[in-house]
């Protein structure tokens, strides 16, 4: 992955896994948009930070990036990811005493895929061995380097910047995600690399630049742009209730643990699913035959716990705290509901609740989304 100089391709390196085991995904998400996320963009800040101190370290001039995500957690991961970056360099020194080195560099595989270019956080070439690294921030699902595409297409792009100056045999690939202490090496040679590129990579490009091959859902659908609204998914998913229930009356251990397989995968595509519905009905004013928008329920709160203190004390309550203030439904109770009302209040409020899609049959008000105030129920 990149910093912000990062642009995307159709066929890009960090979506490879998922077109080569889906090609059609590849064109069937263009007519989505490509949405960032704040964890995109904290992993952006990471990047351009990790290389500032990494050109730092190498005497590089570099000026250091400003950004809101930096915090005293990506400093220290940052600073890990620049040690696994010159312990690697070291190594290669001790074989080769002036080994290539390139930060964030731009690397092409359109050779391979049509119009595929991405960014190496790291390639070092030395004594017949390429080095390429990528940073991962996210923390959400451990990724392995071994057999992974987004690397194996930055190693071919590397190689075929350095092949013509460098007798390169192998290839190590390195991915740092340090902050669930991830650090993953893969190494092949290069001969099982192109014949990789040849037998696996380039049909499946091809398939995926024409729009061929068969839709395949999966893990990889986490990322596609489609997920929502993809049939393939929803029919894998809708077989995975189809489960064959056998004699006897009660399920077996067994069957017990393969219903909660399924069940995460299941969640995962429902939750999807209800997520791009809400904010459907929210920003586009969707309508979801037998289904509304509602103000999602909230809790009352004290507006000022001094003020509700002192006027609770001023009316002669004073067994009011147990380590802190009494909670409202507490005081409530040891007031009465009128004396409660009465004494405080002017001092509790009731926030407005998220806009939430819920059955026509839910008791609740339906809101029109346009009048009020809201955010997306997540
Ligand atoms: S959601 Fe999954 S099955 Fe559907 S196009 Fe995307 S990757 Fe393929």
């Amino acid at each position: 992955m990149s910093g912000s100089n990062n642009a995307h391709s159709i066929y890009s390196a960090s979506g490879a896994h998922r077109w080569m085991a889906c090609p059609p995904s590849a064109l069937l998400e263009q007519q989505f948009p490509d949405e960032t996320s704040t964890y995109a963009e904290e992993g952006t800040a990471a990047h351009d930070l990790a290389e500032h101190k990494l050109k730092k370290a190498l005497k590089i001039r570099s000026k250091k990036p400003t950004s809101s995500y930096q915090s005293d957690e990506m400093d220290e991961m940052t600073d890990l990811y620049v040690e696994y970056c010159l312990g690697l360099i070291e190594k290669a020194k001790e074989s080769c005493p002036d080994p290539q080195i390139l930060i964030e560099q731009k690397l092409d595989f359109s050779d391979y895929v049509p119009d595929g270019f991405g960014t190496g956080d790291l390639v070092v070439v030395g004594n017949g061995i390429l080095h390429v690294v990528d940073l991962k921030y996210g923390r959400g699902i451990e990724i392995s380097a071994e057999k992974n595409p987004q690397m194996m297409l930055y190693a071919l792009a590397s190689l075929s910047l350095f092949d013509m100056l460098y007798d390169i045999k192998k290839v190590s690939m390195h991915i740092v995600q340090p902050r669930i202490d991830n650090f993953s090496t893969y190494e092949i040679t290069v001969d099982e690399l192109l014949t990789w590129a040849e037998e696996e990579l380039k049909p499946k490009a091809l398939l995926a630049s024409t729009g061929g091959g068969e839709f395949c859902a999966g893990d990889h659908c986490r990322f596609c742009r489609a997920k929502n609204q993809c049939r393939a998914r929803a029919v894998k998913n809708l077989e995975l209730l189809k489960y064959e229930f056998q004699d006897p009356a009660l399920l077996t251990d067994d069957e017990i643990a393969e219903i909660i397989g399924l069940s995460q995968e299941l969640s995962k595509w429902a939750s999807d699913i209800y997520t791009y519905a809400t904010a459907l009905a929210i920003n586009e004013g969707r309508h979801w035959e037998g289904f509304k928008l509602v103000e999602g329920r909230t809790n009352r709160k004290y507006t000022n716990e001094v003020a509700v203190a002192k006027a609770a004390k001023a009316a002669g309550y004073n067994d009011i705290f147990k380590e802190t203030l009494i909670g409202i439904g507490e005081m409530e109770k040891l007031m009465g509901k009128n004396k409660f009302k009465e004494i405080l209040g002017g001092l509790v409020e009731k926030p407005k609740g998220k806009l939430t899609l819920v059955p026509e049959t839910d008791k609740r008000e339906a809101v029109d989304p346009i009048s009020v105030e809201f955010q997306v129920e997540e």
